[in-house]
């Protein structure tokens, strides 16, 4: 295979190539040294995606430029840089490459900060029938779908149709389960009834599935309840401690044996990474990628691994990292300092996540904090939340427009984003996006 085009050789450095442009790979491509590193980013995206925040997007809250950002134009200023959009397909560490659809690359230190993928749990046939929310694009697929399903059932032709149409069921009870329950029955209130007069927004059903018994169940018990009891007064039917077998259209079927019918099923029960092939089997476990404290990958050198797709088991964390933001940006910031601690004589140092605590929101005044001892929620849990996430969104445009969308949206009860843009089929595109 051909080396990819137009990268000059890394004259008297070493090469660092990062697969994944995500949360751990910008911020590792952000804090290594250039001045003794040429350092080459790829992804199969131009730009990076701010994830916490796609469930706005899918109800019209956002728009997808305000929560992605270019890649080129966040390295645009930096020496003996380089980005390819371009999807890793193989590693072949013995001959310190990577192959790509483009071409590939040899490195000194190879970095996989891939991310996940969305689980289904070994029940594929969900990947085709409902939809996720892993990618800005599924976020808009899921926007589409909501509000095509607004326009027909006006006209559904029966009750069952009616139905069928009108009942939105989330699967997941984390964090982004909850908030997108959570933001549909915010539209359902106080946005829809006055799109859709001739509706009765009193059938409209929203549902939550969850197979643990408690909502959030990473976070505290007490964030736990105060979520369900939330999310119940704003009338979500919430299914705990139950999972779905099957989606034989247009019924889920629950494992409790009850039947929900809709058309509108979201999945967001879980994410798992998808390895790129090459490695042995023993530098995975679950599918990740075990790593030592210093983030190398087990049997391989000059092989790291960051965020989502990287495991930590120790005596301290025997399941590892939560695959959360946080674990991701301090992972990759211990390693671009050990690497250039490297570089300059000094010893490498472990990697000890400081945990800031947990937020997660559950529609409009309302959130869930556990900050260390303290958990709260409410109105200050949701005012914290909007400031840290505001201040957590790359670049200052996208900042000033999600405040600017989130206040007009606060004051006036409504968001003006309810386009339902769909692609034209079209033959000038000739190879397959990828998401
Ligand atoms: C809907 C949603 C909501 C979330 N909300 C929160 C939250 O509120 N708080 C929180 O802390 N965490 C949240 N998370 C989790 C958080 O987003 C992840 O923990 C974090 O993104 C992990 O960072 P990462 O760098 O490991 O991977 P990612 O940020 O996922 O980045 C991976 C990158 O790798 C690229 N890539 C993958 N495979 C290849 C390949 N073969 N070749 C080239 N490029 C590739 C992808 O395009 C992507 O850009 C949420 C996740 C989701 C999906």
């Amino acid at each position: 295979m051909e080396q990819i085009a137009n990268i000059p050789e890394a004259k008297g450095k070493e090469r660092i190539v990062i697969i994944g442009g995500g949360f751990a790979g910008l911020e590792m491509a952000k804090r290594i040294d250039k001045k003794y590193y040429q350092v080459v980013l790829i992804d199969k995206n131009n730009y990076y995606q701010f994830q916490p925040l796609f469930y706005q997007v899918a109800t019209a809250g956002l728009e997808p430029s305000s929560i992605s950002y270019p890649l080129r134009k966040m390295f645009q200023n930096q020496k003996d840089f380089h980005v390819r959009m371009c999807e890793a397909t193989r590693l072949v560490p013995a001959e310190k490459q990577v192959e790509t659809n483009i071409g590939c690359l040899t490195y000194d230190y190879l970095v996989i900060a891939t991310g996940c993928d969305t689980n289904y749990f070994g029940n594929d046939a969900l990947r085709e029938s409902t939809f996720a929310l892993k990618s800005v694009s599924e976020a808009l697929l899921i926007r589409n779908r909501l509000l095509l399903s607004l326009e027909e059932v006006l006209s559904a032709k029966d009750e069952e149709e009616f139905k069928e149409l009108f009942t939105f069921v989330v699967i997941g009870g984390g964090a982004t389960g909850v908030e997108l329950a959570g933001a549909l029955a915010d539209m359902k209130k106080g946005i829809l009834p006055k799109d859709y007069p001739e509706l009765d927004f009193g059938k409209m059903e929203i549902h939550l599935v969850d197979a643990s018994p408690r909502l959030l169940a990473a976070m505290s018990e007490k964030s736990s309840l105060k979520a369900a009891r939330t999310l119940q007064k704003r009338r979500v039917i919430l299914h705990q401690g139950v999972h779905v077998e099957a989606y034989d259209k247009p019924f889920i079927l629950l494992s409790n044996g009850q039947k929900i019918r809709s058309r509108n099923v979201f999945w967001v029960a879980g994410v798992t990474p998808k390895p790129i092939p090459g490695l042995s089997e023993n530098a995975y476990e679950r599918n990740r990628l075990l790593v030592n404290e210093f983030n190398q990958v087990n049997g391989y050198k000059d092989l790291f691994a960051l965020g989502d797709t990287a495991l930590f088991l120790s005596p301290v964390t025997p399941k590892g990292h939560p695959q959360v933001a946080q674990v991701a940006i301090q992972m990759a910031r211990r390693l671009a300092e050990n690497l250039n601690a490297k570089a300059t004589g000094r010893l490498p140092e472990p990697f000890v996540y400081k945990d800031k605590g947990s937020l997660a929101t559950i529609g409009r005044n309302a959130a869930v904090a556990d900050l260390g001892k303290f958990h709260f929620g409410g109105p200050l849990a949701w005012m914290l939340w909007l400031f840290v996430h505001i201040m957590s969104i790359v670049g200052m445009r996208n900042r000033v427009a999600v405040f600017v969308d989130w206040a007009w949206n606060y004051f006036n009860y409504d968001v003006s984003l309810r386009l339902l843009i769909r692609p034209r089929k079209s033959e000038i595109y000739h190879h397959e996006e990828s998401d």
